[in-house]
């Protein structure tokens, strides 16, 4: 996908809060969620973030203003879920976005009707913006992967297959919430070193910074999708926390992997980046001196030159004394998305390779995003190496891992010379009392 029109960094919008240089929104992004207006019992429809407002497409649809052309798109845009939307495939969600660019420009004529169809963000709540009919979560950085099998496996942290094999183990969809659903701490089998097993709330709670990326149009069943073709399935991104039990992850996860430490609760950002979107912040997929090509089917020239993303990301922590008292959360970590080992068209190639039929609005969750410095760790259970060094506040408070009352915030955002600043805005969930309901 070149670039286009939609991305020159000099367009401006008629709506000025997506001109500041600082919004996530300004109108090189474009970003679809599914809203309401909060406290109401209105249809959920499909929006898109300009600035500080949505663009409500159900009364854009209604206005006819962008044209026959686009308007199967924009219908299925304004779906409660944007499953029909993503369903139809690059060409119509780059004509869509182009309508969009020209309607929300400086000058233009649909000013006029589009005003009506505004609403400020800060009136709006969200939901998941589609039906995620199965949500499968890969372990795409290596540093996290070494980070992690040091504290589970010391004597063999990197399996094998890792440099071969983009890892991955199918999540729950059932529990997949929007940003600002609160969840309670999970009761879980644990096994201390020297106790019997036992029914308790996690100890050791934790989150998981990644990125999620939603499917468009399926493969058949029995059929794969070739390398060159991956990315024509890929709709867009936004931000997942995949908050993860690491004492009920320990006793549980062998033989088969992670189970009810991972599927309690995984939250997402109400925005789905699109591709498009992201076309300028593309960069080279590499692999370290020494280390193994991909296989033929998880290569190509388009991957190698541009496959990786460069979405940096941070995570922050707001602790309740912190919200007592007035203070700003903490950012804890930052890092970028191209650090990652496998790109999203191998993810994508991989998971498809066996004839398994994807489907328009898919999850696939990257893993826990970690870089290769000890600062850009993607969770408290590698910044704390397995709970033994506290992560200090700056209020004096100290956290190995998640307490009753702290919020997680994960936020995403490109920026570089000569491109527009975009971001994914931000996925949040605070940690809110274990439920005794069970007998131990
Ligand atoms: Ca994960």
């Amino acid at each position: 996908m070149p670039l286009n029109e939609t991305h020159d960094a000099s367009l401006r919008s008629w709506v000025a809060s997506a001109n500041t240089g600082a919004s996530d929104f300004p109108i090189q992004n474009l970003p679809f969620a599914v809203l309401r207006r909060a406290g109401s019992t209105q249809a959920w429809r499909g929006g898109v973030a300009i600035g500080d407002q949505v663009l409500d497409l159900a009364r854009v649809a209604e206005s006819g203003v962008l044209g026959a052309e686009v308007q199967p798109a924009l219908a299925a845009a304004a779906q409660s879920r944007l499953n029909g939307l993503m369903a139809m495939g690059p060409a119509a969600w780059s004509a869509l976005r182009l309508a969009l660019s020209r309607a929300l420009r400086e000058g233009a004529a649909a000013q006029a009707q589009l005003q009506d169809c505004l609403m400020p963000q800060a009136d709006v709540e969200y939901t998941v913006p589609a039906q995620v009919g199965d949500y499968t979560d890969f372990y795409t950085s290596v540093h996290h992967a070494t980070n992690v099998g040091k504290l589970f496996r010391p004597d063999n942290p990197l399996m094998e297959n890792y440099k071969w094999v983009p890892i991955g183990y199918h999540g729950r969809a059932s529990s997949l919430r929007v940003s600002g659903v609160d969840f309670h701490r999970p009761m879980g089998q644990l096994k201390g070193p020297d106790a019997a097993p036992a029914l308790k709330p996690c100890a050791r709670l934790d989150y998981e910074l990644e990125m999620g990326i939603y499917t468009g149009a399926g493969n058949a069943w029995g059929e794969s999708i070739p390398m060159d073709q991956a990315e024509n399935h890929i709709f867009g991104l936004c931000l997942l926390n995949d908050w993860s039990a690491r004492d009920i992850q320990a006793w549980e996860y062998q033989p088969l992997g992670p189970f009810l430490s991972k599927n309690f609760a995984t939250s997402l950002s109400p925005w789905i980046v699109t591709l498009e979107a992201l076309e300028p912040y593309r960069t080279a997929f590499t692999r370290p001196q020494g280390d193994p090509q991909p296989l033929p089917y998880l290569s190509s020239a388009a991957n190698s030159e541009r496959g990786a993303l460069d979405v940096q990301l941070s995570v922050a922590l707001e602790t309740s004394r912190m919200r007592s008292e007035g203070q700003a959360a903490q950012q804890i970590t930052h890092t970028s998305y191209r650090h990652a080992y496998w790109t999203m068209a191998q993810l994508v190639a991989h998971h498809s390779v066996n004839g398994c039929d994807l489907q328009p609005g898919d999850l696939l969750g990257t893993g826990t995003l970690s870089g290769p410095t000890a600062t850009e760790a993607g969770a408290l259970l590698e910044l704390t190496e397995g709970g033994k060094k506290p992560v200090a506040l700056a209020n004096g408070e100290s956290r190995t891992f998640l307490q009753d009352g702290d919020a997680i915030i994960l936020r995403g955002w490109c920026e570089k010379p000569g491109a527009a600043r975009i971001g994914f805005g931000e996925c949040r969930a605070t940690v809110l009392p274990a439920r005794f309901a069970q007998p131990a």
